[in-house]
């Protein structure tokens, strides 16, 4: 068992933290505070190579494993979730559900645009009264031949506003339930395709939350992604490689508000001494930085599995469950480190306590991942 990662990897690291500190950082604030959409940003990561990071070069992709994915993850995390959950989504549920089960012409005609941020996606799945019940589709996409006509109501689409390409899951044949489902291309502009509100949220205010609407929008044949009635497992596979994406990105907003913690602590005085001399915030720091490492060690692991072509749905529902559980409650005592100054958003980590809310939530929440762990357990 090799715990060390490879010159390729720490490369790979560096480049990223690199971008972070340099590209990211210096306008977080704003775009938290005006719910400021990062367009530029998203064209610099694809030309690092970062919206395709796994997608093969013949598309356009950078062509890396998963280890190097969650290491991207981590470090833009640290310093910007709302940029970070565009990468995620755009890699580990656009690309990767295109590149597995799309066509060469889909392949074609979107992957290699989106591997390169030349294309931002979205997918849309939840729906007003389908969320972690996701078999409960309400949105129809009814065969006529050569289309189909899609209706119905998404919500809370991350890159909403700003995405080319959607993945939408629709119902369409009822009677078959879970069988029925497919996903499908649905291309920005597309007659009676309505983009909503920018919804005004507690977390990751620089991405872009939108809820769409579909009006007898007539999308080609060609554009269904794999076989008839393969939506359903179309999107749970996908969403088991993007839990990947979510652990890492709390592993980088629990790691980013323990450097922050740490640091503060080494600077500020109280009673004549370092604060990290006072053992209640020297412990506390302990517990962070320990149980930010096993929280590593689980979103390494669900990566490797990835790489190693094993089954990884329950690696990455742990991954997930435990890595935004840290996040959380770690982000919660660096603003608690940080005293006074941990309440205004100049010092970063109330920011991140806010982020880190959302991945206790999406792609699945925190119940939803113990029932994918339990139901395995119980199962195998
Ligand atoms: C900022 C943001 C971005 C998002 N981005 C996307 C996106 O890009 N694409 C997309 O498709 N969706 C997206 N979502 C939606 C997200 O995935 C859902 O909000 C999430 O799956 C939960 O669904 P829900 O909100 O309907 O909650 P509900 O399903 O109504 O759940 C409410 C509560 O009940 C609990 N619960 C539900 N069922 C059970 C059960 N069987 N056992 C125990 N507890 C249960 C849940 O855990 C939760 O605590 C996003 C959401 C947000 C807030």
């Amino acid at each position: 068992m090799d715990f060390n990662l490879s010159e390729e990897h720490i490369m790979i690291r560096n480049a990223a933290r690199d971008f972070a500190q340099t590209e990211l950082l210096p306008g977080v604030i704003e775009r938290d505070n005006k719910q400021k959409f990062p367009n530029e940003l998203v064209k610099k990561m694809g030309a690092l190579g970062f919206m395709g990071i796994m997608v093969d070069p013949k598309y356009g992709g950078s062509g890396m494993d998963a280890i190097s994915y969650v290491l991207i993850m981590e470090e833009l995390s640290k310093i910007d979730a709302s940029a970070s959950v565009m990468v995620s989504v755009n890699n580990s549920l656009v690309c990767y559900g295109l590149e597995t089960y799309g066509s060469e012409e889909q392949k074609q005609k979107y992957l290699t645009k989106l591997a390169t941020g030349e294309f931002l996606g979205a997918f849309c799945l939840s729906e007003p009264e389908a969320g972690s019940d996701a078999t409960s589709q309400k949105t129809t996409a009814i065969d006529k031949g050569d289309h189909y006509l899609i209706n119905g109501t998404k919500n809370w689409i991350t890159n909403g506003g700003s995405a080319d390409v959607y993945l939408v899951i629709a119902q369409t044949d009822k009677e078959k339930g879970s069988h029925g489902i497919n996903a499908f291309i649905v291309e920005k502009g597309m007659k009676g395709f309505h983009v909503g509100p920018k919804e005004d949220k507690l977390g990751i205010r620089g991405s872009d939350t939108h809820t769409l609407q579909f009006n007898d929008v007539k999308v080609p044949k060609e554009n269904r992604i794999g076989a008839n009635g393969s939506g359903f497992r179309f999107a749970m596979k996908t969403l088991s490689g993007g839990r990947i994406g979510i652990a890492s990105q709390a592993l980088g907003i629990a790691s980013g508000a323990y450097e922050l913690a740490l640091k503060y602590s080494k600077e500020r005085k109280a009673f004549g001494t370092e604060i990290c001399n006072h053992q209640a915030i020297a412990f506390k720091l302990a517990d962070m930085y320990t149980e930010i490492e096993a929280a590593r060690y689980l979103v390494m692991k669900a990566a490797w599995d990835k790489d190693q072509g094993n089954n990884y749905d329950r690696s990455s529902a742990m991954a997930k469950l435990y890595a935004s559980k840290v996040a959380m409650e770690h982000t919660v005592e660096a603003v608690q480190i940080h005293g006074g100054n941990g309440f205004v958003k100049e010092y970063h980590v109330e920011r991140l306590m806010r982020d880190a809310k959302i991945t206790q939530i999406y792609e699945g929440t925190s119940e939803i991942q113990k029932i994918v762990i339990s139901r395995g357990l119980i199962r195998d």
